[in-house]
């Protein structure tokens, strides 16, 4: 979508039990959609995604409690073989609806909740309807991996972490117990952001 990736410093990340993970973000105020302040934000998540080796990132995680998220799944991606490429994109203020409720599961890490996956059931196909950077109104159609990573980032502004969502507590492993116990004998691939 033509964003640039301008050099920009990464942000510290928040971890899991700050507070600011556990608010429901803030509106993006749209005159400030176009702005240099808002741009520069976004570069600098752009940076710390790219930094921690994230595929997503949502602005609560850089402590800026506001709509805001971005995701962006590489071409050559060894992390995410099986995964279809995603260009980079911004979401602001977006909105969330379930296409099909029928429930797909993958191996989720988070960079606020480091060190750890879980199995998580999510909905497998979804709409989100959301702003552009430019201040275009947008809307994508996701099923999959996506659907998933995108369900993943709109929770963050909610204040919703990958573990509340799981219900098999048994499937939550540190990242060495995983690739251990658990990668080889499952077909869900898993994710970081
Ligand atoms: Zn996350």
């Amino acid at each position: 979508m033509g964003l640039f990736r301008k050099k920009a410093q990464p942000l510290e990340v928040a971890r899991i039990g700050n507070p600011v993970l556990r608010q429901k973000a803030d509106l993006v105020d749209p005159r400030s959609i176009g702005g240099d302040d808002l741009a520069q934000l976004v570069d600098e998540m752009i940076a710390t995604m790219d930094a921690e080796g994230g595929i997503g990132i949502a602005a609560p995680q850089v402590s800026r409690s506001i709509s805001l998220a971005v995701i962006e799944i590489p071409v050559d991606s060894a992390r995410y073989p099986d995964s279809e490429p995603f260009e980079l994109e911004v979401f602001i203020n977006p909105s969330i609806t379930i296409l099909d409720e029928q429930e797909q599961e993958y191996w989720e890490g988070c960079l606020s909740v480091p060190d750890l996956r879980g199995l998580v059931p999510r909905p497998r196909k979804v709409q989100v309807d959301y702003l552009a950077l430019d201040g275009d109104s947008r809307s994508i159609v996701a099923e999959g991996f996506l659907a998933t990573v995108l369900q993943h980032e709109l929770d963050h502004l909610d204040g919703v972490l990958f573990i509340d969502r799981m219900r098999d507590m048994t499937k939550l492993a540190t990242l060495e117990e995983y690739r251990t116990y658990w990668l080889d004998s499952t077909d869900a691939p898993s994710l970081d952001d």
